[in-house]
This record gives structure tokens, C-alpha cells and sequence, in this order.
């Protein structure tokens, strides 16, 4: 077997190419993402984040280019591309009709990890699934479902995880959710290529951002480069209206004691406070 050593990029990207008939959604992206990094990938509704992710996964050929995974090539060594990877979609890939635990303990025997229950167990506490862990999934919230569905993908260890917009749907305290669980994959060294339309998501979590537009990939660097990009912050002048509270305070005084007659006028007549 060739490829597959633990040096060089967790993924590589070069020239790659792919159209749909006449529309041509890639054309020529190029990128590398280090081993044990989060690399988002950011670009507009249609960009081609997910023909990327799929070509990545082996579920789609390129029209020209390289890519490899874990250094295998995705064309000539798909078998060993599979066992390299995990993906988990926007819409998470758990049975409604098992519990939390009877979905990992189901991909556990599929992936025939060797201790199957122990996995299990541990994978329900990390991502804070134990005390759900016997309730059916149909009861879970959307960011239960998620963290299961990444909980899930990492049975077997892979090396390199894809995440094609893991937070898409999700509520304000559901992504925080996700984002953690994205940390904690990160933590135990996993290469992962998220993909989002959330330019927050992308900040929260990235080691890397490139961001896809126009079937390449325009700007590629860490958070702190990609604001070089911008000319450098500039002190302007706003002019602001005052607010309801700007009134409050100038009509009762900032230390509220000395009311003015407008406030004694309002406050309650002796027969009110009877
Ligand atoms: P989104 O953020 O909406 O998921 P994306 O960046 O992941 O978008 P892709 O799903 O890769 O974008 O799609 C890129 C373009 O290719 C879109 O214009 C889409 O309509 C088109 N496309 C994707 N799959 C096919 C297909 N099987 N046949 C024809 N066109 C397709």
C-alpha cells in the first residue's frame, strides 16, 4: 500500500476541476489542510463547498486535478481513502427509532470496533449524550442529533473528518453545541475540513480559512491574516440619537435624587399609595 503516511498534509487539493454540464463549479482549487488542524472552507450558497467534500469523500470524480486524503490518492486508492475519513452532512444520519446508544453501538459493530460497549460509553460522555443515552432520537433537540451524528463519526478513529455544514438549521444554543464537540474532535489531534456559510462559525473554530468563490479559492490564511487583507481600522465620528434610557437618566438626574417636577408630577398621590 502506498500513501497513507502519518507526514505531509492531512489533505491536498491541487488544480482541481470539476463542471456539472456547461456550469463549471470548479476551476482549478488549490489547498492543503495540516495534519491535526480545523481548515473551514467558506463560500456563498452554490460555491461548490459540498462538490468539494464529496470529491474528497469519493462519491464524485474530479474532471482534472489532484486530491489526495491521509496520502492516498481519492482516484487510484478510494478503498483507503474510506477508511481514512468520516462525514457528517447538514442533515445528521442517525436512526429516529434508536436510542442514542443503539446508534453508536450499531456503527460501532458495522466499523467491528472491538470493544463496541466501552466505545460507546465514552463517546456518550464526551459529547454530554449519557443521561439521553436510552431515550429514543426522535425525542432529541437538533443539536443532540448533531453531536450524535459527530459522536458517530468518530468510531473507528479516523484521522481526517469532514464536515459539511454542521451547524445548518441549528439554533443559537444548539451551534454552540456543535462548536464544542468540533473543539474537542480538534483536541484529540483529528484533521478536520468543515464547511460553513457562517462567517462566525468559521472564526470561532478554524485554524485556517480559505474562502471559495468563482470555482477558486480567493483568500486562504488564518483569521489574523485574512484581516490584513482590510485596510486597518479607522476612528470615524457617528453622530447618535439618544435613546429612551439617555432621557431617563438626564430627566431624573444620573444619581436619581433630585427629581425634577415632571417626575414629581408622576409619582403617586397619597390616596394611590393607600
Ligand atoms: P450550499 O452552501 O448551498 O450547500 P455548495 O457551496 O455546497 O452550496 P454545491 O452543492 O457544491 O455548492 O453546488 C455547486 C453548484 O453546482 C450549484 O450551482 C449546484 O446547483 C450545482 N450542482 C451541484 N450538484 C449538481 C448536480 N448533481 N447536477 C447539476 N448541478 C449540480
Amino acid at each position: 500500500m502506498t500513501g497513507g503516511q502519518s507526514r505531509g498534509p492531512a489533505i491536498h487539493v491541487g488544480a482541481l476541476e470539476r463542471s456539472y454540464g456547461e456550469l463549471r463549479v470548479l476551476r482549478g482549487v488549490d489547498f492543503e489542510v495540516a495534519r491535526g488542524s480545523i481548515f473551514a472552507l467558506l463560500g456563498a450558497n452554490g460555491a461548490g463547498k459540498t462538490t468539494i467534500v464529496k470529491i474528497l469523500s469519493t462519491l464524485l470524480r474530479s474532471d482534472a486535478g489532484t486530491a489526495t486524503v491521509n496520502g492516498f490518492d481519492v482516484a487510484m486508492q478510494p478503498a483507503e481513502v474510506r477508511e481514512s475519513i468520516s462525514l457528517t452532512g447538514q442533515f445528521a444520519a442517525v436512526d429516529e427509532i434508536l436510542t442514542g446508544r443503539e446508534n453508536l453501538l450499531l456503527m460501532a459493530r458495522l466499523r467491528r470496533v472491538k470493544d463496541a460497549g466501552r466505545t460507546t460509553d465514552g463517546l456518550l460522555a464526551r459529547f454530554q449524550l449519557t443521561d439521553a443515552a436510552r431515550r429514543r432520537v426522535v425525542t432529541y433537540s437538533g443539536g443532540m442529533r448533531r453531536r450524535l451524528d459527530i459522536a458517530m463519526s468518530l468510531i473507528g478513529n479516523p484521522p481526517v473528518i469532514f464536515l459539511d455544514e454542521p451547524t445548518t438549521g441549528l439554533d443559537p444554543q444548539g451551534r454552540i453545541e456543535v462548536w464544542n464537540s468540533v473543539k474537542e474532535l480538534a483536541g484529540q489531534g483529528v484533521s478536520v475540513l468543515l464547511t460553513t456559510q457562517y462567517l462566525g462559525e468559521a472564526e470561532q473554530l478554524a485554524d485556517r480559512i480559505a474562502i471559495l468563490h468563482d470555482g477558486r479559492i480567493i483568500a486562504n490564511g488564518t483569521l489574523a491574516e485574512l484581516k490584513q487583507l482590510l485596510p486597518p481600522a479607522k476612528v470615524e465620528y457617528v453622530e447618535k440619537q439618544p435613546s429612551l434610557e439617555d432621557v431617563f437618566l438626564a430627566v431624573v438626574g444620573a444619581t436619581g435624587q433630585t427629581p425634577t417636577p415632571a417626575t414629581e408630577a408622576s409619582a403617586p398621590t397619597s390616596k394611590e399609595q393607600r
